[in-house]
């Protein structure tokens, strides 16, 4: 028996004239996404994209837990593929879906007609197949309104698709299709989620991540490393700068009052991640920032380190509580390696008492003692790129 999956776009259905070129994108995605389990074929009719294994002996189970990591997809299916007869569409449900059938209480059977020439009109085909599995699954009885298994027939031009119920999908839009971004990526908790939640929408990723070494240590670097592999198994590939930021946390430490450490270092974060940024033709950048968490993400904090952006800053986590964050995060499985215990630069030098309402003023002022175009010269020359792969 052969068997494909079937995609159901999301929102792409929407972007009418642009809605192929969103699929095509979809498909590379999806190519990419498969390309240590086998080779496919893709092929697009109505809503829906076919996914076909070249081999027979490819493993779909792992290739529907990768297509679950790709965005733009709603929903997807696996289908066993029949001839266009009532026989065939038959026997291939009882033996397609025997195990499901076996396990369910109630079902129901829906049928689509793209082949109008099919002689069984949909309800006909319902009327049918029903009948057939009621009489060798004797326990199932039919719910058509709220049933634990849902049998669907395609009728399609050249043959009938026969599935069981979908899984849903990523949701969102697919990467690649809403330009790119750089995320500011710390070893926390919140940015690999805003990162994810950006990238969701369709934004190509480039990571940025200050590491202060030797006040930061390997182990941190490495753990910044394994959350980006887990975020790019939904993102694709992520190019990624290492920014030595020692010297400059030095600087401010030694030449700026305390109370505005946290927030000059930010200043200069998103500097150089704009800087970066331009480079790899990004036009906004990602931050896990959240309004409150800490004295850094007061309104007024968050006002001062806009202030040197000149790109949009997403934060997508702005209006999350610690445990919306953390739910996500799960899910993506990257909380576990959040939560190991290793020293952020951010966590460096922290002050006793940050001011927690400053003003962008105050703060120029503070900084104008810094050879602000030097210092981010020198962190830019030594950047480190490696791309990140899912
Ligand atoms: P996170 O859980 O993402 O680390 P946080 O609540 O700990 O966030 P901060 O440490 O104040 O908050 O950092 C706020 C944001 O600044 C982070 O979400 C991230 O986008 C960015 N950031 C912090 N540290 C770094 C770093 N070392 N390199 C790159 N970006 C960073
Ligand atoms: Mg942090």
């Amino acid at each position: 028996m052969q068997e494909i999956v079937l995609i159901k776009n999301g929102e792409l259905v929407l972007k009418g004239l642009n809605r192929c070129t969103f699929e095509d994108i979809l498909i590379k995605n999806m190519r990419k996404a498969l390309s240590s389990i086998g080779e496919f074929k893709f092929k697009k009719s109505q809503s829906t994209i076919m996914v076909q294994p070249v081999d027979d002996d490819t493993d779909l189970d792992d290739a529907v837990e990768a297509l679950k990591k790709v965005f733009g997809i709603a929903a997807l299916s696996r289908a066993a593929v029949a001839e266009k007869d009532m026989q065939s569409i038959t026997e291939t449900a009882l033996e397609y879906l025997a195990e499901e059938l076996e396990y369910a209480r109630t079902f129901k059977v829906e049928a689509k007609r793209s082949d109008k020439k099919f002689p069984m009109k949909s309800p006909e085909i319902c009327r049918e197949l029903g009948g057939s599995i009621l009489s060798k699954f004797h326990h199932l009885k039919v719910d058509v309104h709220n049933p634990d298994i849902t049998v669907t027939v395609e009728v399609r031009d050249s043959f009938a698709f026969i599935r069981g119920n979908n899984i849903k999908g990523a949701g969102g839009m697919p990467v690649g299709t809403s330009g790119r971004a750089a995320t500011l990526i710390s070893g926390g908790i919140d940015s690999p989620v805003a990162s994810y939640m950006m990238a969701k929408r369709g934004i190509e990723l480039v990571a940025v991540h200050f590491a202060s070494p030797p006040y930061t240590t390997q182990l941190a670097e490495q753990k910044v490393m394994d959350l980006l592999k887990k975020v790019a198994a939904y993102s694709g590939p992520i190019t990624t700068y290492i920014v030595p930021f020692t010297k400059l946390q030095e600087e401010i430490r030694d030449k700026c009052p305390e109370v505005y450490f946290t927030i000059i270092m930010r200043r200069y974060m998103m500097r150089i991640a704009e800087k970066l940024a331009r480079h790899q033709n990004c036009s906004a950048l990602i931050t896990g920032e959240s309004v409150g968490q800490v004295a850094s993400q007061t309104i007024y904090a968050l006002g001062c380190t806009d202030a040197v952006a000149t790109m949009p800053v997403f934060r997508p986590c702005i209006g999350m509580d610690k445990d919306e964050i953390i739910t996500i995060s799960r899910k993506i499985d990257t909380f576990e390696t959040s939560i190991q215990p290793y020293e952020d630069c951010c966590t460096v030098f922290t002050p006793k008492h940050p001011k927690t309402r400053p003003s962008t003023a105050e703060i120029e002022a503070a900084e104008a003692i810094l050879d602000t175009d030097t210092l981010i010269q020198e962190a830019i020359d030594n950047v480190r790129k490696v791309v990140i792969h899912g």
